[in-house]
């Protein structure tokens, strides 16, 4: 078995890859199997036989839980550490125990910094916009800080009391409006984490000839935090990318000496070198420009909340969860893993119905991440003709015109047949 290794900054990887997988809770049973049958076949097809991927299953949520008493066994773990490269189904959140979120869970253990979800349409997808063949975005969402940390105490709890005394007698704040009744929760973020996310986002943006870095942030009222992402970012592009980016800082620094002519001469003369423009917008306008100009926007580089709200605004955009694919990637490691962005959906487990497109396209991901780009297109035509001919599982196929509904299984076949 051959074992993706990480040198010099670089992933290696052996013809004969082992992958972990982790099949998922729910829907899982039907998404892992048809999603790893298309890559297997495009894999076969576009090289013969010369490269493959051997599946490795390893155990979180309900499954593990059923055989092996723990939510997240250690087994597992160890797998992603060794294998650096996995993919994953959705996983029941466990309620009332000492885990939160599985998914947090695997984020933070293994400090996968970035989660990165591209956001693309399909033509034949039907789609809330206009013109939604403008959607064409990557998401580099900050995944291990800000209000997520889960540093947060409840209303009534001797923490809470402790805390609101802290602020109120040392740090000498009389702002809690409700100080008897407040929950508090605490936002950190950091310049490391922050230049991390953005050099990652530049890295990529520089990788694959992408145009522009937007910093999303809501810097205007928490300043310290998201405006310090937003300093921090730009900061960044002038030390580490200078010559290959062009910021908005510079562009304001030459319309303030210059005027706004030559600031204007400037920008352009930057976009005709193929340099990357970093610009930042606050995050409630980013929401309302992504619907009523997205062509404007490339790379998106923003703090964790603000992720989850665009994340999911702009997969609604191009289709809803069922297909949008996400990772979580830790650039300085290896480690990553592709993962369904939905739930388990129980409501429609076993019935055939689910469409697995979401965990296909994280596979598509994760091929292009092994560098195996030929096979990761190849399922990627497949899938724009199936849904350009109309064919599509229900979630979708019913928002669209002369449509052909087709169960789980059968698109599968029709996605492989397609390749
Ligand atoms: P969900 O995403 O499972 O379902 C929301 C709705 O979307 C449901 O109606 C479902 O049928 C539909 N849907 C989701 N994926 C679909 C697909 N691929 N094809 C067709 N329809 C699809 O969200 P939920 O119901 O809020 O959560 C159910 C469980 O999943 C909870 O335990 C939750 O904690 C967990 N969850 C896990 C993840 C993850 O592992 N990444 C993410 C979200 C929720």
């Amino acid at each position: 078995m051959g074992k993706a290794t990480f040198s010099g900054g670089k992933l290696l990887v052996p013809d004969i890859v082992t992958i972990p997988y982790i099949e998922g809770d729910g829907v899982g049973a039907e998404i892992t199997p048809a999603s790893q049958a298309i890559i297997d076949k495009a894999i076969e097809k576009t090289y013969g036989g010369t490269k493959k991927i051997e599946w490795k299953e390893v155990l979180a949520g309900e499954k593990a839980y059923n055989i092996t008493g723990t939510w997240l066994p250690e087994e597992t773990m160890e797998a992603f550490r060794e294998y650096l490269i996995g993919i994953k189904g959705p996983l029941t959140t466990p309620i009332g125990g000492g885990i939160r979120s599985l998914n947090v869970a695997l984020r933070q253990k293994l400090d996968l910094y970035v989660c990165l979800r591209p956001v693309k349409w399909y033509k034949g997808v039907s789609s809330p916009v206009k013109e939604p063949q403008k959607v064409d975005m990557y998401i580099f969402r900050e995944n291990t800080e800000d209000i997520y940390a889960g540093i947060e105490w409840n209303t009534g709890t001797p923490e809470a009391k402790k805390f609101l005394y802290f602020l109120q007698n040392e740090m000498g704040v009389d702002k809690v409006r409700f100080p008897e009744s407040s929950s508090f929760g605490v936002k950190p973020v950091s310049k490391e984490g922050s230049q991390r996310l953005v050099k990652a986002a530049i890295e990529y943006a520089i990788k694959n000839n992408l145009p522009s870095v937007t910093l999303v942030h809501k810097g205007n009222i928490m300043k310290f935090t998201e405006g310090g992402f937003k300093n921090w970012g730009y900061e960044l592009a002038e030390t580490e990318f200078y010559g290959t980016t062009f910021s908005m800082v510079e562009y304001e620094h030459i319309r303030k000496t210059k005027g706004k002519e030559s600031a204007d001469k400037a920008l352009a003369e930057a976009v005709n070198q193929g340099r990357i423009i970093i610009k930042d917008v606050i995050a409630d306008a980013f929401l309302q420009n992504t619907l009523l100009s997205p062509e404007k926007y490339s790379v998106i580089a923003t703090l964790n909340l603000n992720g989850d709200y665009i994340s999911d605004q702009l997969a609604a955009m191009v289709g809803g969860i069922g297909i949008a694919p996400g990772s979580n990637i830790n650039y300085k490691t290896g480690h990553a893993i592709f993962e369904a962005t939905h739930g388990t959906a129980p409501d429609i487990a076993g019935k055939n119905i689910v469409n697995p497109s979401s965990l296909l396209l994280s596979g598509v991901m994760m091929l292009d991440h092994l560098g195996w780009k030929e096979a990761a297109e190849l399922i990627e035509n497949s899938l724009g003709k199936t849904f350009e001919s109309a064919h599509a599982t229900e979630d979708l196929a019913r928002f669209m015109e002369n449509s052909v509904s087709l169960g789980t299984t059968e698109f599968r076949d029709t996605v492989i047949k397609n390749l």
